[in-house]
């Protein structure tokens, strides 16, 4: 199979991350049969660099041509970095935003997986995160509160702000499949969260999930409010396998469920439209602190990589190889120094790339 992926380096650590992950997709597609085609996008601060705004059309469009984009993280640090004195519509961060809109990407899907090796760097109790756990947070990103009419207004002498929350059946009958789709590549098990004992937007949502779930008899579909799943997910984050949900509540838990795994260069994601397409990336961002110093965890966007096979290509054999060489890397006991611990063996970006590029197969 040919794979048309569209890279977008982006700022800070993101070119040496986005490197190791392309290293290890190229080995992983040799060793398969496959072919990467790459065509470099830029984005953000590099390309405000070159072009003076942080997205193009011509960036747009060559994403459009590609089956998939893999991309670092982008942005600079504000203090110092000359792309935040441009105005706000004209920073690396609104290109991100404007990528995302221009290509429908309105599922997020953001894992939260505790390696049994990294659980020292997880806040919870060893009796809940024994055996580790491995969960999905997918969110509805394009809808919702966030998008919603709002105004702010003096009523009555007295000034009064109002959020609207919208969904239409349409939006959540996609998000929902969505969702079933990625369980059945999973544990078969969706947890859909809501709040319907107070919000008919809620209600719509839980209705509309059980029409979906009724065309997927294999897996198992519960409900749960979201104050309870807040709770859930620190007591006992092992029940839980895919998590659907709005993008308020989506945008809280996912927070929530990444800090529970402990280390921010570990966490992948992806935002997914209507067709395969995705955008793939690191949830951290470019980290300029560290950038260019060879010592940033590439981990996070060698599984976007691993994602990106799987839900835009299909390759479940070819993600699984590089998940699992991720876990024997970790369990022979390297480490990027963001999580080291004491008798492991600290490596760097370029060294953490190398190894599990050899551990594929
Ligand atoms: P950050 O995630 O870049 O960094 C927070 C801390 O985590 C830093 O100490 C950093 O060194 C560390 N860190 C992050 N990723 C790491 C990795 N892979 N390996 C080792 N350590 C890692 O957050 P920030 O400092 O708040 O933001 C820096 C820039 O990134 C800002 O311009 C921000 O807007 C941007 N940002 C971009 C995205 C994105 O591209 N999706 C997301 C968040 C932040």
């Amino acid at each position: 199979m040919n794979l048309n992926i569209g890279v977008i380096k982006g700022d800070g650590i993101g070119p040496e991350i986005v490197t190791e992950a392309m290293k290890v997709l190229d080995r992983t597609a040799k060793i398969y049969g496959h072919t990467c085609d790459y065509t470099q996008l830029l984005l953000g601060g590099a390309s405000i660099d070159v072009h003076g705004v942080p997205l193009t059309d011509e960036t747009i469009a060559g994403a459009k041509k590609c089956d998939a984009v893999l991309m670092g993280s982008i942005g600079g640090d504000a203090k110092t970095s000359p792309w935040y004195q441009l105005e706000p519509s004209k920073r690396p961060e609104a290109g991100l935003l404007a990528i995302r809109k221009a290509l429908n990407l309105f599922a997020n899907l953001r894992p939260a997986i505790l390696y049994d090796e990294l659980k020292g760097a997880c806040p919870l109790k060893e009796e809940i995160t024994e055996g580790g756990f491995d969960l999905m947070i997918m969110r509805e990103l394009t809808g919702g509160l966030y998008f919603g009419e709002r105004k702010t207004v003096t009523e009555d002498g007295v000034l009064t702000a109002y959020d609207s929350l919208t969904y239409n059946e349409n939006e959540i009958r996609r998000i929902a499949k969505r969702a079933f789709d990625i369980a059945m590549k999973r544990g078969k098990k969706v947890t859909s969260v809501d709040k319907a004992n107070v919000l008919d937007s809620s209600r719509l949502w839980r209705k509309v999930v059980e029409e979906v779930a009724a065309g997927y008899p294999e897996v198992s579909l519960t409900h749960m409010l979201v104050d309870n799943c807040a709770m859930q997910l620190v007591k006992n984050p092992k029940q839980f396998d895919v998590v659907l949900t709005e993008n308020m509540f989506g945008d809280i838990l996912s927070d929530e469920a990444s800090m529970v795994t402990g280390s921010i260069g570990m966490l992948a994601s992806a935002s997914l439209n209507e067709t395969k397409f995705g955008l793939y990336e690191p949830s951290g961002g470019s980290a300029p602190d560290i950038a260019g110093k060879g010592i940033a965890n590439p981990i996070a966007t060698i599984l976007s990589a691993a994602m990106m096979l799987r839900f835009s290509f299909d390759l479940d054999k070819e993600a699984d190889a590089i998940e699992s060489a991720v876990a024997k890397v970790l369990k022979e006991g390297y480490r990027t120094i963001d999580i080291m611990s004491e008798g492991k063996t600290q490596v760097g970006t370029a060294e953490m790339g190398d190894l599990i590029a050899s551990h594929l197969a």
